[in-house]
């Protein structure tokens, strides 16, 4: 079977390497030179909107799905014209407006954060009064990583965080100062069957994930997985999704959603029996799903800016490599290493071997 993938990033990458095995073969959509996906399959260089490419792009395919929010909904909805498409457009849609995804959340009886749209600086004088400070602006579109979001911590800061957005639609929401973040992993398949993965719990630097941990048996798992249903048959939704959740007086708060495969479920590649790229393939191939269950402790930890030495990382016991093959740059996600264990003192004392080689 072939899986067309718009982007080539290393979420594409790792849906190659697993739909692989299942004799699957993945092409690419990406206007960049040398994607780091194209070691993995085959990439066809183009803008998402152009007619010829998008041609070459379904030709012959399967399936066709997205690894990254920011494809235009027009490009996924004119190749869903002519090939089947998962996940849909209408769930690309509602992330790509963290106003609509947060309308959502609050129609579905899913608690958030106080929040207020602003498009203006006197709507954000408003908001501030409304939802109180400090709060986080954070422009609807195209924010990721912590990018396009500034915390406010008071009145006089108002006017120059408008400006770092960039004076463009926002929402305002109350800072939560939060116990833990934590998200889940679901994937749904066609006929309406949903798989989860346990609650991971996650910590950020700077806006970036640095380190996920699966839980087992969290008290907060089945909260999650009930909020993760009602969202991916609200939109309909077909592939894996994932869930980012507040832990605030030890309730969940949604933060907000990803209609894809996400960092924090890099883990089960190497700590699930099925991981989270394959159960999408499987999912929008309409395979059937595989075992979403955590095989032994394990923590996921990012590699920001530049990958360690190969060497060096493959002394330590339990670990499994994944290097992104894209340059070194300041804040990028150039890899990630699984760190595996078969009991919770063995994973700390091999953690702590990899502290020296990355900022975890
Ligand atoms: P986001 O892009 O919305 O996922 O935000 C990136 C990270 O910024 C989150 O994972 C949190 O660590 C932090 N953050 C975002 N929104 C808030 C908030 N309302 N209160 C406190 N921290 C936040």
């Amino acid at each position: 079977m072939k899986l067309a993938i718009f982007g080539g990033g290393q979420l594409g990458r790792m849906l190659a390497l697993a739909a692989l095995p299942l004799d699957v073969r993945c092409q690419f959509l990406d206007p960049a030179t040398e994607p780091c996906a194209a070691a993995a399959g085959r990439h066809i260089r183009g803008d998402y909107q152009d007619p010829a490419a998008l041609e070459t792009f379904v030709r012959d395919v399967d399936s066709v799905t997205y690894e990254f929010e920011n494809v235009p909904v027009s490009a996924v909805e004119h190749a869903a014209r002519l090939v089947p498409s998962a996940p849909g457009a209408t769930s690309l849609a509602c992330a790509q407006d963290r106003a609509h995804e947060k309308q959502l959340f609050e129609d579905l009886d899913i608690a958030v954060a106080p929040w207020v749209e602003v498009d203006s600086i006197g709507a954000l004088r408003q908001a501030a009064a409304t939802v109180g400070l400090p709060a986080v602006l954070k422009t609807r579109r195209f924010g990721y990583d912590g990018k396009g979001q500034v915390v406010i911590r008071s009145q006089d800061e108002l006017a120059a965080a408008w400006s770092a957005v960039g004076e463009q639609p926002c929402v305002l929401e109350a800072f939560v100062s939060f116990e833990r973040e934590v998200s889940m992993i679901a994937v749904r398949s066609r006929g309406d069957e949903i798989r989860c993965y346990p609650l991971t719990e996650n910590v950020h630097h700077d806006g970036i994930l640095r380190r996920s941990t699966p839980l087992e048996g969290d008290a907060l798992q089945a909260t999650a997985e009930a909020a993760l249903a009602r969202v991916m048959r609200a939109l309909d939704h077909v592939g894996v999704m994932a869930f980012e959740f507040f832990v605030a007086d030890g309730r969940l708060l949604a933060n907000e959603i990803a209609p894809r495969v996400h960092n924090s479920g890099h883990w089960t590649i190497d700590g699930a029996q099925c991981s989270q790229f394959e159960n999408h393939v499987r999912a929008v191939l309409g395979l059937p799903l595989g075992d979403t269950t955590l095989i032994q402790p394990c923590v996921m930890v990012n590699a920001i800016g530049e990958m360690p030495r190969t060497v060096d990382l493959a002394a330590i016991p339990g670990l499994r490599i994944h290097a992104y093959g894209k340059s070194a740059r300041p804040g990028r996600k150039v890899g990630h290493v699984t760190v595996l264990a078969r009991t919770a003192p063995e994973l700390r004392r091999r953690f702590a071997m990899l502290s020296p080689l990355i900022d975890a």
